[in-house]
C-alpha cells in the first residue's frame, strides 16, 4: 500500500465513441457492420485524399457532447468561442498528419467544472477517431477514420484503483442511459499516476479488470523505485497484459510537440444556448433517480433496484410491467426469470422482443392460479427471440383435478418403484425426485400441493 507520506493521486482521461449515425466530417457510416471488410466505409475525406476538405461537423455529435456534459455536471461553453485546431503528429494511422480537435494548446474546451460522483471533471473534447494501422502487416483500415471521439478529463481525484472502478461502472451506467456512447465499442482510459514523484499516464486501456491491475501494479512499481532512491519522473506508459506489466513508451511529450494549428477548413462553433436547455429540460431520469424511485414508489428492495438500474432496458421492462401487474410481488420473474432466459441465450434484452405485456399475461395467469409457476417458466423459455400470448397456447392451464393428479401420481410411483421404496426407507429427497416425475408426465401443469399431498398419500 502507499505510504501515509505519498499522496497517491489518480486522474483519468476517458475516450468513448459518440452515438452518431455518420461520421464526423462527411457522411460515411459511423455503424459498424457484425463481420465488416476493413475500407468499406470510407470517402476522399476520412482517407485524407489530397484536396478534400472537411464537411461542417456532425450536429448529432455536438448534441451529444452536450447531453454527457449535462449528465457530469459541467458547464457547456456556449458564450463562448470553440476552435477546431490541427494535432500534427506523424504516425501511419494519421492520413492527414493531424487530427481535428476541439482541444489543446490555444482552445476552450466544450464544456467543463463538472462533478460526477464525487470526482471533478475538468472538461470534455471533441475530436475525430484516426485509422487502424496493423503494425505487422503495415495495413490500415480507415473505417473507423474519422468516428466522432469525445474526451473527459478529470481531476486527479481519485485515492485508489478500487476508487477508480467503481467510478468508472457508474458512469458507463449513467452515459447507457442517454445512449449517448456507443456500447458495443466500449470506452479506453488513460491513467495518470503519481505517488513521490512527477506522474506517469498509462496509455489506452481498454477494460475494467486491465485498468484496476494496471493502476496497482503500477503504484507498486513506483514505490519500489522510492525505496531504491530513482527519481520518477514525466512519462508515458503502456500497460502490457500478458506481462502484467506497465512499460515504457516515451518521457513525456510536451503539448507544442503536437505544433496545434486552428483548423482553416472548419468555422469556430458557436454552441446554441436555446438547443443547451432544451437537451437539459429533456434529459432521461439518471441511474440515481431511478434507483430512488423504485424504492419509493415501487418499494423494491435495494438489491433488486440495483440490479434493475444497472441495466436501462431492464428498468423500463419492469416499470412497463409495473402498470400492469404487483410487479413488487413478482419482482424475481424480472430479476431471476428474465435474466436467466437472456442468459441462457447468451442474449441481452435489446437484441430480442419480449414484450411485458406477454410476460404481465403471465403473471396474470399464476395470480389467478390458472397455471403452475413451472409451466410459467417453460413458456417464458420460449420467449426467445420473441415473446407471445399464452392465448395462443393450448394446453397449459393448472390441473387441479385431485382424480387427475392421482393418476399421474400412480404412474409416477410405477415407473419409478426404486425411488418409492427409498423415500419408504426414509430417504426425503426421492419425494422431490417423484414430484419432479409428475410435473414431466404433466407437461408442468400438475397442482405443486396437491401432488405432494397425493404421493404421501401413496406412500404411506
Ligand atoms: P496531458 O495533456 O499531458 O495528458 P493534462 O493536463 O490533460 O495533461 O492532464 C490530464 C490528466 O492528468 C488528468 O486526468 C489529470 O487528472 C491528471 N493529473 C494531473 N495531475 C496529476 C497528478 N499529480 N497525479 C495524477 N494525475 C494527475
Ligand atoms: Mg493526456
Ligand atoms: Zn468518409
Amino acid at each position: 500500500m502507499v505510504e501515509k507520506s505519498f499522496p497517491l493521486k489518480i486522474g483519468l482521461e476517458i475516450h468513448g465513441y459518440l452515438n452518431t449515425k455518420e461520421k464526423l466530417f462527411c457522411k460515411c457510416k459511423a455503424i459498424s457492420e457484425k463481420d465488416e471488410k476493413p475500407n468499406t466505409r470510407i470517402c476522399p475525406i476520412c482517407t485524407g485524399q489530397p484536396g478534400s476538405k472537411p464537411m461542417l461537423p456532425n450536429k448529432e455529435a455536438m448534441k451529444k457532447l452536450i447531453q454527457i456534459s449535462l449528465i457530469l455536471g459541467c458547464r457547456v461553453n456556449h458564450d463562448k468561442r470553440l476552435v477546431w485546431q490541427r494535432k500534427h503528429y506523424s504516425w501511419p494511422d494519421i492520413p492527414k498528419g493531424y487530427q481535428n480537435t476541439i482541444s489543446g494548446a490555444y482552445s476552450t474546451p466544450c464544456s467543463e467544472d463538472g462533478k460526477f460522483h464525487g470526482i471533478k471533471i475538468t472538461e470534455t473534447h471533441l475530436e475525430e477517431d484516426p485509422a487502424r494501422w496493423n503494425p505487422d502487416t503495415g495495413k490500415i483500415d480507415y473505417n473507423r477514420s474519422g468516428l466522432p471521439l469525445i474526451e473527459i478529463v478529470t481531476e486527479p481525484d481519485f485515492r485508489s484503483a478500487d476508487n477508480v472502478i467503481e467510478w468508472l461502472k457508474n458512469l458507463v451506467i449513467a452515459l447507457s442511459y442517454i445512449k449517448a456512447i456507443k456500447k458495443s465499442a466500449g470506452i479506453k482510459v488513460d491513467v495518470n499516476v503519481s505517488t513521490y514523484g512527477e506522474r506517469v499516464e498509462i496509455k489506452n486501456i481498454n477494460s475494467l479488470d486491465k485498468i484496476k491491475r494496471a493502476i496497482e501494479y503500477e503504484i507498486k512499481r513506483q514505490l519500489e523505485n522510492y525505496r531504491n532512491k530513482i527519481e520518477q519522473k514525466r512519462e508515458t506508459l503502456t500497460y502490457d497484459e500478458s506481462k502484467g506489466k506497465t512499460i515504457k513508451m516515451r518521457e513525456k511529450e510536451g503539448a507544442e510537440d503536437y505544433r496545434f494549428i486552428p483548423e482553416p477548413d472548419l468555422p469556430v462553433v458557436k454552441i446554441d444556448e436555446k438547443e443547451v436547455s432544451k437537451l437539459k429540460q429533456n434529459l432521461p431520469e439518471t441511474p440515481d433517480e431511478k434507483l430512488n424511485k423504485l424504492l419509493t414508489k415501487y418499494k423494491i428492495d435495494k438489491a433488486n433496484a440495483e440490479i434493475l438500474t444497472k441495466n436501462l432496458e431492464l428498468v423500463d421492462f419492469f416499470e412497463a410491467l409495473a402498470k400492469q401487474v404487483d410487479a413488487k410481488k413478482y419482482i424475481s420473474w424480472v430479476t431471476i426469470e428474465l435474466l436467466r432466459i437472456l442468459n441462457y441465450n447468451k442474449k441481452t434484452l435489446e437484441e430480442v422482443n419480449i414484450n411485458p405485456e406477454h410476460l404481465a399475461e403471465l403473471i396474470k395467469a399464476i395470480d389467478k392460479k390458472e397455471i403452475t409457476e413451472l409451466k410459467a417458466k417453460q413458456i417464458m423459455n420460449e420467449f426467445i427471440p420473441n415473446s407471445f400470448s399464452i392465448k395462443q397456447k393450448s394446453d397449459i392451464s393448472k390441473i387441479s383435478d385431485s382424480s387427475e393428479i392421482e393418476n399421474f401420481c400412480k404412474d409416477a410411483i410405477k415407473k419409478n418403484p426404486k425411488a418409492a421404496e427409498d423415500f419408504k426407507a426414509g430417504k426425503q429427497e426421492s419425494l422431490n425426485f417423484l414430484i419432479g416425475e409428475v410435473m414431466k408426465l404433466s407437461s408442468r401443469r400438475a397442482d405443486y400441493q396437491t401432488t405432494k399431498n397425493c404421493l404421501l398419500k401413496f406412500l404411506k
